[in-house]
């Protein structure tokens, strides 16, 4: 298998690289990685993940494609229930964030589009990337938004978008730096750039240590702090307006994360675990289980 392995931090250029955990792949083929840490700065990858054009088998087993618009079960009914106030929630923070009531809005990695139409209900003119075509499929059949292939990122004229979304997208992408120097590019000059992303700084991160299900190696190839968000978007001549927590991702993460250590009721478990990540995050937002980074020109 071919894999990608980093020598310097993308983030601050540096060359010393240090082991920092061992992490499973819960989800599919229960391998072993290794995540390294940057000595210098404190970022963090997944050291020597499979390239771009292996890491197909890895998302196989896919919760990543859930589509499944049945409601029966409770189960069920509370994921359509968050779904539907989380989108909700996004929409509201891109608008709050827009350079404009109504515009052009690109959302790499736009999944089965239910981002984008809800954008679309609001008068915006949607672009989505994504990169498996039985999602694109989807989008196309359920709301009538045509979505492209990655390679269409570099495709979109400069300066053309006014809004660029990437939902929990940026982790799992193995150029970091030429995204988001294409992000740059093709923003228009008072465009917002909403990035949402796990925090390897936050209490839930801290408590399950390699059973963290955000770690989930080895989609995810790099693991951020908020400074080492911070200082990726300075390097890409970006600043950052605002923070915002994601809430229900500590509910989420932490069931996720009980059933990989083996608990027993690892759901309840998690949530009441996750109960309490949440109230601590009240007071303290950068240690949330996801933030949403706003980025705009400098
Ligand atoms: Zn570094």
């Amino acid at each position: 298998m071919k894999v990608i392995h980093t020598d310097i931090c993308p983030v601050c250029g540096d060359s010393e690289l240090l082991p920092y955990l061992s992490c499973k792949d819960y989800l599919t083929t229960q391998e072993v990685f290794d995540i390294c840490k940057c000595s210098k700065c404190g970022f963090a990858l997944t050291q020597d993940f499979p390239s771009e054009n292996e890491i197909g088998k890895y998302y196989e087993a896919s919760a990543y494609v859930s589509h499944s618009d049945t409601h029966k079960g409770i189960i069920n009914t509370l994921y359509h229930l968050v779904r539907k106030i989380a989108l909700k929630s996004k929409a509201k923070t891109v608008i709050q964030y827009a350079p404009k009531k109504a515009g052009m809005l690109l959302d790499v990695g736009s999944g089965t589009g239910y981002f984008l139409n809800k954008m679309k209900s609001k008068k915006w003119i949607v672009t989505g990337i994504e990169k498996s075509e039985q999602a694109r499929l989807y989008t196309k059949q359920k709301f009538d938004i045509n979505c492209q292939d990655s390679g269409y990122l570099y495709d979109i004229p400069c300066q053309t978008k006014d809004v660029v979304t990437m939902w929990h997208v940026l982790e799992h992408l193995e150029r970091l730096n030429s995204v988001m120097d294409r992000l740059y590019g093709l923003l228009k000059d008072d465009g917002t750039v909403v990035i949402a992303l796990p925090n390897k700084e936050s209490f839930d991160a801290a408590h399950y240590k390699k059973y963290w299900a955000a770690y989930d190696v080895p989609r995810h190839l790099w693991h951020f702090s908020p400074s080492d968000f911070e200082h990726l978007a300075k390097r890409h001549h970006f600043e950052i307006v605002a923070v915002k927590p994601m809430y229900f991702d500590a509910f989420y993460i932490s069931m996720l994360s009980e059933k990989n250590k083996g608990t027993f009721f690892a759901s309840l478990a998690g949530l009441a675990k996750g109960s309490l990540f949440f109230l601590r995050t009240l007071n303290n937002k950068k240690r949330s289980s996801s933030l949403i980074y706003i980025l705009k020109k400098k």
